[in-house]
């Protein structure tokens, strides 16, 4: 079997072209949907994301603001900076990037940031609002991840999907998504004892480790869903994730490429939470 490419930058496309024009008729009654970016230091990485994340904003017509700071900035100053953003009627989406300077609690930011304009999902009412099945804003790299199932017009419900890791921003929430579509969820982490017993059972399984080759051919069940988060390097310095992609993909039914799968559409669901944040706002 030669699985099938879920291709992330083809359905991200797809979204955003329902973005702009979601964001045309919001404007028609006088609002913009607006994103503010904030950047502490000179993170070379953050650089990068926080670029592609207004240039995609500008792309779909949504008004972005990005905020550059001394990495020497106090954490009073940025607090005071979130509060500003909060109380701004023409910002309806706050994102602050990660990682910041240790001098400044990261987890504090996050929660001073309103949850109605919570855009990456990691405020603890996103959390409990998920985990609750409530309305709130989803973390947008497992939420594009459901996007990408949505596309294969997957069916979860009785299926078993296995999550590999558990961070706050990727595996929890992406196993309370699954969940939330009745499938049943294992999630392995780095104190699993036996990855490649969970993973051969699964249907489903989504990679977000952080290693090259985690997810090896000999570990899928013929015909699974793999889904890969994974952004790592391989020796030649070409990016790559979590899954041995060529082995995997002679096995699996369906997988996404690193890059062009999952990455891609973590910035169109930032996109898409704004938007939603100014639509709920503006009602
Ligand atoms: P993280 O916070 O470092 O979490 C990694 C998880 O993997 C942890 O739960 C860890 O277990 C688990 N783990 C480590 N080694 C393992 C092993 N050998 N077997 C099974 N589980 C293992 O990372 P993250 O923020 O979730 O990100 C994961 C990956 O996704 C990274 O490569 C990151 O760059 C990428 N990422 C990509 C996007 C995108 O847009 N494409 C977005 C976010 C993240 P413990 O909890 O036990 O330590």
């Amino acid at each position: 079997m030669t699985a099938q490419l879920i291709d992330g930058n083809q359905l991200s496309k797809q979204l955003r072209t329902e973005v702009t024009a979601r964001a045309q008729a919001l404007k028609v009654k006088g609002v913009t949907p607006g994103l503010a970016v904030v950047l502490v230091g000179d993170n070379p990485a953050s650089q990068v994301y926080v670029r592609n994340k207004v240039k995609a904003c500008e792309d779909s017509g949504l008004h972005s603001v990005l905020e550059k700071y001394e990495a020497t900035l106090t954490e009073a100053d940025l607090l005071a900076r979130v509060e500003a953003l909060n109380n701004d009627p023409s910002i309806h989406g706050i994102l602050v990037q990660l990682p910041l300077p240790a001098h400044i609690d990261a987890q504090k930011v996050i929660e001073a940031i309103s949850p109605a304009k919570d855009v990456d999902g990691f405020h603890i009412a996103s959390a409990g609002a998920l985990m609750t099945g409530m309305p709130g804003f989803w973390p947008c790299t497992p939420y594009g991840c459901m996007k990408m199932l949505d596309s294969i017009a997957y069916d979860l419900r009785g299926k078993h999907a296995v999550v590999i890791g558990r961070s706050n921003i990727v595996g929890k929430p992406m196993a309370l998504m699954l969940l939330q579509k009745n499938a049943t969820v294992t999630i392995c982490h780095s104190a699993t004892p036996d990855l490649k017993a969970m993973t051969l059972q699964a249907d489903v399984i989504v990679a977000a480790v952080g290693k090259r080759n985690v997810l090896t051919a000999d570990m899928v069940k013929p015909g699974a869903v793999v889904l890969d988060v994974g952004m790592n390097r391989n020796a030649e310095g070409k990016l790559c994730g979590d899954v041995d992609f060529e082995g995997v993909k002679q096995v699996a039914s369906h997988i996404t490429p690193v890059p062009g799968g999952v990455g891609p559409m973590t910035i169109t669901m930032l996109l898409v939470n704004t938007l939603e944040a100014a639509e709920r706002a503006s009602k």
